[in-house]
């Protein structure tokens, strides 16, 4: 049985002060409480080490939302996975599709992180998905065997075991249009039998694999409660303590 995942993409929001506003209410809702699931927190980089001082001796888990592929250089406005370690972030965020597309990242790009990732022990939330144009092209399941071959090119079963795979369909990111349960389903399946054919059943298994999109509290039931989704990456609506605490409460 996979536990689910629920984190929390806060983009270029919230400066130091509202960082530590927010994540003190989430602590504060979270306090006490049985949790299902297991509940990460991606601030900006600005905010990483003072977020994870918040955050010890909770239940909350720290990430960032990108890094570099290289170890260390003459790469200005870069952060390294050294750095991200060195602030206590346990998970990263690769390939969202705003680095896809604002920055032009590919999945070279985006493989070369995830090896650079693993190799400094932070465990990698791959983010695939398709645009609406490939939705309506029929190519959805050709785009997203396509960013996982290329993004997991070189990646053991072993190192398997500290991947998640976040399924985010770029025309459902920020827009409120959710993928129906069936929809994010039917992808999350076919990633999984992607994995299986890659690697093993076991280790299919074991994925977890995010959906993120338009996720809030009113709609995480019924696509948590999918049998191929294992959590959520939440944008917007974790952006208030409340409404990400309604998702997690889903779990
Ligand atoms: C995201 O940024 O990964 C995301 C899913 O955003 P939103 O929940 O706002 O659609």
């Amino acid at each position: 049985m996979r536990r689910k995942v629920i984190a929390g993409n806060w983009k270029m929001h919230n400066d130091l002060k509202q960082s530590e506003v927010l994540i003190n209410s989430l602590k504060n809702l979270l306090k006490d409480k049985s949790i299902n699931c297991d509940v990460i927190v991606c601030p900006p980089f600005t905010s990483l080490t003072e977020a994870s001082k918040l955050i010890s001796g909770s239940i909350i888990k720290l990430g960032a939302q990108n890094m570099h592929f290289e170890d260390k250089g003459a790469f200005t406005g870069e952060i390294s996975s050294s750095m991200l370690k060195s602030t206590g972030c346990e998970f990263v965020i690769l390939g969202h599709s705003e680095r896809r597309t604002i920055f032009k990242e590919n999945d070279i790009i985006i493989n070369a992180k995830i090896k650079k990732a693993i190799e400094y022990g932070l465990k990698p939330i791959l983010c695939i998905g398709e645009t609406l144009e490939q939705r309506e092209k029929e190519v959805t399941k050709d785009i997203v065997k396509q960013q996982v071959e290329i993004g997991l090119e070189g990646i053991s079963a072993e190192q398997m075991k500290n991947i998640i795979i976040a399924y985010e369909p770029v025309w459902a990111i920020g827009t409120g249009k959710t993928a129906t349960p069936e929809q994010a389903q039917e992808v999350h399946q076919f990633i999984r039998s992607l994995i299986e054919t890659k690697y093993s059943k076991s280790v299919s298994e074991s994925l977890v694999i995010q959906y993120g999109g338009s996720v809030k509290p009113e709609n995480a039931n019924e696509l948590l409660s999918q049998k191929d989704i294992d959590g959520a990456l939440v944008g917007g609506a974790c952006l208030n303590a409340d409404s990400f605490y309604g998702i997690i409460k889903e779990s």
